[in-house]
């Protein structure tokens, strides 16, 4: 799995344009002049764009040029251009995805729907005039139409997300900046354990100003379940306190080493309803290689226990294309999943990411090919769809010229709105802990004004007081009505 780089030489307006595109086809931005592998640079000239490309891949540059006359639609003849050239320069064919970039595609779905549009004239649309294939054009529409009562209607009821950066070790594939907990002493776990308890309160009196409702919580991480039982216990306990009117409740237990039945009963108790509990995979040679340092058994185990202390909803991540996989593997994954049936399954794809161990490892030789990960995804989707799952939200993957979307599935009547809630934007969401990104929907219905926390622990615990002042102000000319 090779990483290209490219160079963008042109007006600082559309350096974001062009960086989104290159970035669909497998790009990233470079300034080391010696990898890279595709030269952008656009020329204005008497209110035209001269747009020229170069593709490089070890032979001879591959070098396009064309001129966009007039000033209508300028934007979308440079995305098209480049995204022609490259299909053309690759021999990939064209994408299925057209001329789309966003990693969110089923946001324009719902887009096409609010103008007034029905299933028919909205693929019809994504075919016309965004050349996306027609299976998925179908299956975006579907997908979208799924999602519609999720998305609509909102009112002041939000989201409200978690972020707990601590892991028990690092897997390879791995890019989140997690903190790992044996370098973590009590001093440590206390002054974050105080810092979530703050900024909860702090939100509990933002929803009681303006009158918000918080209706779906999601703990996520890293992995929440890694921190000492003493340490999470009163963070779950004020979330259950401060926002009593949560409709479903999800914490991520990504690491079956973490879930020992005392703590899944301590989540049970304080109200959570749904757990994640991720395998990735179900090969101990491999689990092993990604640095998981659990066993087989062990996931076994915690679902078993999951069952036992009726969760209501489990979700199990697997991912495609890890070092070393094949195809037989997924297929005994997905068997294994037909098997157990928990009511969500989310395939991911591997994404290399330059924070990523992985990607100075030996064991990046050893990823798949993207056409085994592809039918990899497809395996998936054949076996989940037939087993009665529904793919009810999903997102694409940057930096990936391969066509790979991450997809949540869901046996009927058990679908995550927090997880729609979050892809589609339609609605406000709440954040607290390092790494969380509150968004509010401005006025207009589809602006969204962010307050992202820092990733680090130390950073987000000193940047606190700052950062809950200016969710406050946004809260305040959104909700209060203040200029
Ligand atoms: S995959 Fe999950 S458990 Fe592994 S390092 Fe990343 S956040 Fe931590």
């Amino acid at each position: 799995m090779s990483v290209q780089t490219y160079t963008y030489d042109g007006p600082e307006e559309l350096h974001a344009l062009v960086g989104q595109v290159m970035a669909s086809l497998g790009y990233v931005g470079g300034r080391e002049v010696t990898c890279v592998g595709a030269a952008v640079v656009v020329r204005a000239a008497g209110g035209h764009l001269a747009l020229r490309c170069t593709f490089r891949d070890g032979g001879a540059p591959w070098v396009s040029e064309a001129v966009l006359l007039g000033t209508k639609r300028q934007r979308e003849a440079v995305k098209d251009c480049l995204i022609h050239w490259y299909d053309r320069f690759s021999g990939r064919g064209p994408s299925p995805w057209g001329t789309l970039i966003g990693v969110r595609p089923t946001k324009l779905v719902h887009h096409l729907f609010d103008q007034g549009l029905d299933d028919r004239s909205a693929a019809k649309t994504l075919e016309g005039t965004y050349h996306v294939a027609p299976e998925t054009a179908r299956r975006l529409v579907a997908m979208a139409r799924l999602q519609r009562p999720y998305v609509t209607d909102r009112g002041r009821k939000l989201a409200l997300y978690v972020g707990i950066p601590y892991c028990a070790s690092h897997c390879l594939y791995c890019s989140f900046p997690s903190r790992l907990i044996g370098r973590e002493g009590e001093g440590g776990f206390k002054a974050f354990r105080d810092a979530v308890l703050a900024d909860l309160d702090d939100l509990k009196d933002l929803c009681r100003t303006y009158d918000l409702d918080v209706t779906s919580l999601y703990v996520g991480g890293g992995t929440p379940t890694c921190l000492p039982q003493a340490i999470l216990q009163p963070i779950l306990e004020r979330l259950a306190g401060n926002f009593p009117h949560v409709r479903e409740w999800t914490v991520e237990a990504g690491r079956p080493d973490t879930a020992k039945p005392e703590m899944l009963a301590m989540l049970r108790a304080c109200g959570v309803d749904r757990i994640s509990v991720n395998p990735q995979t179900m090969q101990q040679r491999l689990l092993d290689a990604l640095g998981r340092r659990h066993s087989v058994a062990d996931i076994y185990t915690m679902y078993e226990n999951c069952r036992k202390l009726g969760f209501s909803v489990v979700n199990m991540d697997f991912i495609a294309g890890l070092p070393g996989q094949t195809l037989a593997d997924m297929q005994e994954n997905m068997e294994i999943v037909c098997k157990l049936h928990p009511e969500n399954v989310t395939i991911h794809t591997l994404a290399l990411k330059k924070r990523a161990p992985l990607f100075h490892h030996v064991l990046r030789a050893a990823v798949p090919p993207a056409e085994e990960t592809g039918r990899m995804v497809r395996l998936c989707r054949t076996v989940l769809t037939a087993k009665g799952y529904l793919p009810y939200y999903m997102y694409r993957q940057k930096y990936m010229a391969a066509s790979f979307a991450n997809t949540g599935y869901a046996l009927p009547g058990s679908i995550s709105a927090y997880n729609i809630e979050m892809m589609e934007e339609r609605q406000s969401v709440l954040a607290a802990g390092p790494g969380g990104a509150t968004k509010f929907l401005a006025r207009d219905g589809h602006t969204l004004e962010k307050v992202y926390m820092p990733k680090d622990v130390d950073a987000y615990i000193e940047a606190l007081p700052e950062k809950m002042a200016q969710r406050r102000r946004l809260c305040a000319i959104i909700y209060g009505g203040e200029i």
